[in-house]
């Protein structure tokens, strides 16, 4: 079939002078829609849901959600899947993945009406987190509150009997995390034979979770026959080779840089000892409305959360060791302003929907720099700048050069470079800079080395409508 390519279906988009008659709701419009286009595309381009032909209970509830145009990942996405390919999207949280999935699936799942059948669903999809299930089981029943359809969740932590016999029930469609469905099929409590639709969202962390082997027993009892879709933040070989061997013939769509978000990046240097304070001194600032306080360790996190209320500033904190009640407890206390403080490790933040933050607080540099760009997104609101503060102890300085490396940002410090400018009020003694320029120079070190490719990540967070 002739394919028509992300790039044009955006450049139709943008031109939005030369408008067509929406499409009727139905497969054979759809793949007419799809295969025509590359021919003329100037005749066919998307502004709105209508005109991706999805059925009216499926645009109903997208008015109740007040979703009125398609985010660009959508507008890509959504055409390719309802005419049965394979897809493989490069598109983290905020792009507005989860509906541009789970939109086409519902969709192919109210063309084929069929009964949920009891063992197994015709839709899985596998997200690395409790916390990210629980939210596109949430994004899942509201899409599809107007339709029949069933949705279930199939998490760690939570009652393995109950969701034994959910399953035992029915259910159209099985939101899950990896441990605990490979947990329900070694004791035969979940067939996948009648998937026909199969979404593993977020991948890289699931690989950074180790995931990797439950990942490859549960695809390994997928029937063959089935729409396959793959998404990731990064692309690097071993994502790459992992979705080449699940996808058949993929549609690619990415969600590249629309505009930088506004990001006040800054670094403070000092001791470890010291970060409680500095941490206290940030939060006291009256520019703080609500923040994300990253730590690199559980341990690390509860400590945070201690010492911020002893000084009578209410936090919680959400890491692995937590139980599933107190995670959900703390995200729905900070998602409802009932605290204005979230610590969180890396693991228990990515992917789930925490935005709108006025403040990320680096309490720990991470030692991936990409965690870094993850990280700091997270205050990039709608229109609205965000600060991301990040402590740097002299364990940490390694880290914070990789960052650099990465981010084509210079924040300075002890043992940076004379063009630095970022660092809040560091402990530098003298001559660092000049000591920093040599070491400069050895590496090759330069804001143009930075690969744009990695760039691209820090704009992802972004909600700009198609237009
Ligand atoms: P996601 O990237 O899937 O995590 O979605 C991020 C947020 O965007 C969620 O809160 C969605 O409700 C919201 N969202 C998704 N699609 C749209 C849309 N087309 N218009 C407005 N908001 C949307």
């Amino acid at each position: 079939m002739a394919m028509i390519s992300p790039t044009a279906i955006i450049q139709t988009i943008r031109r939005p002078d030369t408008r067509v008659p929406p499409l009727e709701p139905g497969t054979r419009a759809r793949r007419a829609f799809y295969s025509a286009a590359p021919s003329r595309p100037e005749r066919f381009f998307v502004t709105t849901f209508e005109d991706l032909g999805l059925a009216k209970p499926i645009l109903a509830a997208l008015g109740d959600e007040g979703h009125e145009t398609p985010t660009p990942i959508q507008a890509q996405a959504i055409p390719a899947l309802l005419s049965g390919r394979d897809l493989l999207g490069l598109a983290q949280t905020g792009s507005g993945k989860t509906a541009a999935f789970t939109l086409p699936l519902l969709q192919q799942l109210v063309d084929k009406p069929g009964k949920a059948k009891a063992g197994g669903p015709r839709a899985l999809i596998l997200t690395p987190t409790r916390e990210l299930a629980g939210q596109v089981r949430d994004r899942v029943n509201a899409y599809g509150s107007r339709t029949t359809l069933r949705a279930g969740l199939v998490i760690g932590g939570a009652s393995i009997g109950k969701q034994k016999s959910m399953i035992r029930k029915g259910v159209d469609i099985l939101i899950a995390t990896p441990g605990r469905l490979e947990d329900l099929m070694k004791q035969n409590a979940v067939s996948l034979d009648g998937v026909e639709y199969f979404v593993l969202d977020e991948v890289d962390q699931m690989l950074d979770m180790g995931f990797i082997h439950a990942i490859r027993a549960i695809t390994g009892k997928l029937p063959q026959r089935r729409q396959s879709l793959f998404f990731s933040a990064t692309m690097p070989q071993s994502i790459a080779r992992l979705a080449h061997a699940l996808l058949n013939d993929p549609v690619r769509v990415e969600v590249k840089t629309q505009a930088p978000p506004k990001i006040d990046q800054s670094v403070e240097f000092m001791a470890k000892p010291e970060k409680i304070g500095a941490l206290i001194k940030v939060v006291s600032e009256k520019s703080f409305e609500r923040g994300l306080v990253f730590s690199r360790t559980k341990h690390g996190a509860d400590k945070i959360v201690k010492s911020l209320n002893k000084a009578g500033f209410a936090a919680q904190a959400i890491h692995g060791n937590r139980s599933q009640g107190q995670r959900e407890r703390a995200l729905k206390a900070f998602k409802s302003d009932a605290i204005r403080i979230l610590v969180a490790t890396d693991i228990a933040a990515r992917g789930i929907d925490i935005r709108d933050v006025s403040h990320v607080v680096n309490f720990d540099l991470p030692n991936v720099p990409e965690t870094y760009v993850h990280r700091i997104g997270r205050t990039a609101r709608a229109g609205a700048a965000g600060v991301a503060i990040s402590f740097c102890s002299p364990e940490e300085r390694a880290d914070l050069r990789a960052i650099e490396r990465l981010t084509g940002e210079r924040f300075g410090g002890p043992g940076a470079g004379a063009e630095a400018k970022k660092s809040r009020p560091a402990r530098q003694s003298p001559g660092a800079g000049k000591r920093a320029n040599r070491k400069k120079k050895r590496s090759g070190t330069s804001a143009a080395v930075v690969r744009e490719a990695d760039r691209t990540i820090a704009g992802l967070s972004f909600m700009r409508p198609a237009t």
